[in-house]
């Protein structure tokens, strides 16, 4: 990127984001919002410094695997243009996506339109920028060889997580045999400059493991591919890490590493990942309010209690419902204030009687105005909100540690030469000392 795009960048970012002092915690900053309100919209508490710690501790586990976000899962303008400021690449799956990273001035050799299945007009303009793109089958190809003839693909294969709350194996990837040397052998016909395989094991899997059975797949692919002409150089091995504060990337690394020196020992080559969750998950807080309240009786009994918030699946909690994300939700109110504990049921504002998004949790019994906090819910949540029953979307409010917003300026001073911000952020005693304090959130009254 230039200079002049990471200057514009990181100006406008510091205009988006509150900076505070170092040594501020997240539980203060949840009481700063809560004293605040109440919020009509659901918030989106945005630490900034946790997509910096998570984006420098990938590069310190796998220094040979390049970061491109899958903008897909939070396309937040703070998370974006953090990510470009720090030298990331992006996946993009529609012609909006490209247009949003290419009008920040990432450069499209920065970028991987990860779309099987594309549009003519996204694919003119990937055309007019050169940028590079994935195909999964025949017809594919063939619309490829008419509008982008000159693009450099890569091969998607199919190799699917056992254990990951999101398949994408039954829509996209080939089948890493004959299917995928057949497409080969097509696009040989075709003309077209194959230079590599991408895959993408499924969102969310908790298996580590399955990157090594993966990337060893691709070996026999790229044998086959130098068989019939085409030298592969680019190795893309998709998103699906899991992004809460408890896990870590660490023992992905170790099996990543390990696949990459022994099928792929040629440091030339180009490696690179498309994390969406890993990145932005862990850095955003939901703070959700009571809004209402019923019980549920049997007889004269009372069962259960339901609780209406002013957030649901058209808001934050989609994926809570329907993807298998188990969110936690915390009470932000001590147990002495609080009644005696009740099974409970989560609703969203709206009158859709689906919108829920848990049930049988036990909590102790709230109060209309209460205030629940909803932690690791940067992923999947807010790009799936509408506004439905005309309530209003989340909203995001970003925050910064002052050193984190020094450390950015030094970066948008250096020509993104990515080999610089690498070592700069590698260095960094304050990143290292906020990996210290990522401690998952209780409540406890401020002073
Ligand atoms: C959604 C998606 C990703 C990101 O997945 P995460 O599970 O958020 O890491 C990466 N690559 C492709 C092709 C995707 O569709």
């Amino acid at each position: 990127m230039r200079n002049e795009n990471t200057q514009q960048i990181v100006k406008n970012l510091l205009s988006r984001v509150q900076c505070l002092e170092d040594d501020t915690s997240l539980r203060h900053i949840i009481h700063r919002v809560v004293a605040s309100g109440p919020h009509d919209e659901p918030i989106h508490v945005l630490d900034v410094d946790t997509v910096v710690y998570r984006y420098t501790e990938w590069i310190r586990q796998m220094p040979r695997v390049k970061l491109y976000y899958a903008i897909k899962s939070n396309d937040a303008d703070a998370i974006v243009e953090t990510i470009a400021l720090l030298g990331g690449g992006f996946d993009c799956a529609s012609q909006a996506e490209l247009e949003r990273v290419l009008n920040l001035g990432v450069p499209p050799a920065s970028i991987i339109y990860a779309q099987p299945s594309k549009s003519v007009p996204s694919l003119q303009l990937s055309r007019a920028r050169g940028i590079r793109t994935v195909f999964d089958n025949e017809f594919e190809l063939e619309k490829i060889a008419q509008h982008h003839p000159d693009a450099e693909l890569l091969l998607r294969y199919r190799y699917d997580s056992t254990n990951s709350k999101v398949n994408l194996g039954t829509k996209f990837g080939c089948d890493v045999g004959e299917e995928a040397r057949q497409l080969l052998d097509r696009a040989r016909e075709l003309s077209l400059n194959v230079v590599g395989w991408c895959f993408n094991v499924g969102s969310m899997s908790y298996d580590a493991e399955v990157f090594y059975g993966a990337i060893r797949a691709g070996r026999a692919i790229t044998d086959y591919a130098a068989s019939i002409g085409f030298q592969f150089r680019v190795l893309d091995i998709g998103g699906g890490f899991v992004g809460n504060k408890d896990d870590n990337i660490a023992r992905y690394a170790y099996h990543i590493n390990r696949a990459l020196n022994e099928f792929f020992p040629d440091e030339s080559l180009e490696v690179f990942a498309e994390p969406g969750r890993y990145l932005c998950a862990a850095g955003v807080t939901n703070v959700a309010r009571v809004q209402g309240k019923r019980y549920f009786r049997s007889g004269p009994k009372i069962e259960s209690v339901g609780y209406y918030l002013n957030d649901g699946i058209y808001g934050t909690f989609y994926s809570t419902k329907y993807r298998g994300l188990e969110s936690k939700v915390l009470v932000w109110k001590s147990p002495s204030e609080c009644g005696p504990e009740r099974s409970s049921k989560l609703f969203g504002p709206t009158c859709d009687g689906n919108d829920w998004f848990m049930a049988n949790v036990q909590l102790p019994e709230l109060d209309i105005g209460d205030t629940l906090v909803f932690e690791s819910e940067g992923a999947y949540s807010s790009v799936h909100s509408c506004r439905f029953n005309g309530f209003p979307l989340p909203k995001v409010l970003a925050y910064l540690r002052s050193s984190t917003g020094e450390l950015l300026k030094q970066v948008s001073n250096l020509h993104a030469d990515s080999s610089l911000i690498n070592a700069l952020l590698l260095n960094s005693e304050h990143l290292k000392l906020i990996g210290n304090k990522l401690e998952v959130l209780s409540f406890e009254r401020e002073q």
